[in-house]
């Protein structure tokens, strides 16, 4: 525990229990201090009575238990590269990292988007994962295992798959995903002056979205949506407010909360009223942007915010379910430039299924208009490649290759310079290997191995395909049949298989 972090709640400091966790973060300690879904499990487990956990990160440097009191090594895995700080983190303990070579504790374990969507290339390095909302199932987890400390590690594993959301790789079976009720507001329960974001209260008000765009896997691993009520929302602020002046709300979507809008006027009552708040927001939907929310988000200090309209063309916004008219974009950035936001930044994606240079035309086109039409207001815009992902209505539909991504990338990028448009694209080299471990199967377990043993740069997974002859391109790029068994397919997430199958083909027949 860093001086400088304040707990939100009454932590039980006098615990006397034989048995102790890792709650490890792959990542440095001042991230790790901005996520929510880490302090909260921490949180979660630290209210056990009988049970010892320390947070550990990427550049802890003492902790308070040895590595062989340790009896579980948990991880949050939230982005695919997240393995090669996990696998530096076991070695800096010298846990071996293949599951069959450890004795019986640790027990290594991850949670998290990336192994709920899809653990297979993953499986030889962990125990167990817990898929999807692990919130409710820590007590079980954590009681089994202190409960059978004493047992074989193959018999706890064994009685740990008999868990609803629980994968063991040695007991395979098929997994419901966890979905929490979201009843009560998660919020961030230990502030830090070195936190990321530093002393902010984030509070998840939503978990999920509506808007299913069909390459979505924050809405389509989270469904149904569901949305903190009001109240407990209202008091969650209050007891951030007691504490820091700086808020952020939190959701895939939260203008996708029924009440969003009741909660801004909240806020904004509170600062006209001489309080001093700093609110920040995650992106908006453009069809969210109102007077209200705005002038919230101003008088909170917030001066730009990013409106998410993924493609340029109206065409290629409905084949991708994003709904938007170029009507309301225009509405939303005059509303922000009354409202004295300095200014906005579009986020888009390059490659998806069925883009055409019309639609790269359209994009451009679209940016010049906003730019001509919104003279000394600050446009800006950001894209990423599309990266098919398991349980999404496009996980069938392989990506774009690489050399035409960076072709289409090079035109959006020299277009946009000659309008005067700062233009930020990601990597597509490092979209194209994210796309390889998003659908990946258990054979790359020793290629992910390699990569780590390489130093996980670029040129790493390129050696370590080669050493072990792997078709990578044909997890990137191929398009998969309907009737595939997908490495995925065992975790059954809502609303379905044959929902995703009817929804990739209505979608991909819009013209
Ligand atoms: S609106 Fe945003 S969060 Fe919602 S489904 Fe679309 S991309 Fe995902």
């Amino acid at each position: 525990m860093k001086k400088t972090e304040k707990y939100l709640y009454n932590r039980n400091i006098d615990k006397n229990s034989n048995f102790a966790m890792w709650m490890a973060f792959p990542g440095v300690y001042s991230f790790s201090m901005s996520s929510l879904g880490y302090l909260w499990m921490f949180k979660t487990i630290d209210s056990f009575a009988d049970i010892n956990i320390e947070r550990i990160c990427l550049d802890t440097e003492k902790t308070v238990y040895n590595i062989s009191d340790i009896k579980l090594f948990g991880f949050s895995f939230s982005f695919d590269t997240d393995f090669l700080t996990i696998f530096a983190m076991l070695e800096k303990y010298n846990v071996p990292l293949k599951a069959k070579d450890r004795e019986k504790f640790p027990l290594v374990f991850a949670g998290g988007p990336v192994v709920t969507a899809n653990p297979e290339p993953y499986k030889d390095f962990f125990d167990f994962f817990i898929i999807g909302d692990g919130e409710d199932i820590n007590l079980q987890v954590v009681t089994l295992c202190k409960e059978n400390q004493d047992k074989p590690k193959k018999e706890i594993l064994q009685m740990l798959s008999g868990i609803e959301g629980v994968y063991v790789p040695e007991y395979p079976k098929t997994i419901n995903k966890l979905t929490q009720k979201l009843n009560e507001c998660i919020y961030t329960p230990i502030l830090s002056e070195e936190a990321f974001f530093k002393n902010t209260f984030i509070i998840e008000m939503a978990r999920g979205c509506f808007n299913r765009c069909g390459f979505c896997l924050a809405s389509y691993l989270n469904l149904p949506l569901r949305c903190v009520p009001y109240n407990e929302l209202i008091k969650t602020i209050d007891l951030g407010l007691e504490h820091t002046n700086k808020i952020a709300l939190l959701g895939a979507q939260i203008s996708a909360h029924p009440q969003f809008h009741d909660v801004c006027k909240y806020i904004y009552d509170k600062i006209k009223n001489g309080e001093k708040i700093e609110m920040s927001v995650s992106s908006l939907r453009v069809d969210a942007v109102t007077d209200d929310v705005i002038k919230t988000l101003t008088a909170a200090g917030q001066k730009n915010s990013t409106l998410a309209i993924e493609a340029g063309s109206e065409r290629l916004r409905k084949v991708i379910n994003k709904n938007l008219t170029e009507e309301q974009i225009f509405k939303a950035v005059k509303i922000a430039k009354n409202n004295r936001l300095k200014g906005l930044k579009f986020y888009g994606m390059i490659g998806l299924p069925t883009e055409s240079q019309v639609d790269l035309d359209a994009t451009v086109e679209l940016a010049r208009k906003l730019k001509k039409e919104n003279k000394g207001f600050d446009i800006s815009f950001g894209f990423s490649s599309f990266v098919p992902k398991p349980h999404t209505p496009f996980q069938w539909c392989g990506r774009e290759n690489t050399k035409s991504l960076e072709e289409k990338s090079n035109f959006l990028k020299k277009e946009l310079h000659k309008l005067g448009i700062t233009t930020h694209i990601s990597s597509i080299k490092w979209d194209y290997w994210q796309a390889v471990l998003s659908r990946g199967d258990a054979s790359l377990n020793d290629f992910v191995l390699e990569v780590y043993k390489q130093g996980g740069k670029l040129g790493a997974f390129k050696t370590a395909a080669k050493k072990f002859n792997i078709n990578t391109d044909y997890f990137a790029y191929e398009n998969y049949s309907f009737d595939k068994q997908l490495p995925w397919d065992f975790i059954r997430v809502q609303p379905g298989k044959e929902f995703l199958i009817k929804e990739n083909k209505r979608l991909l027949s819009i013209t």
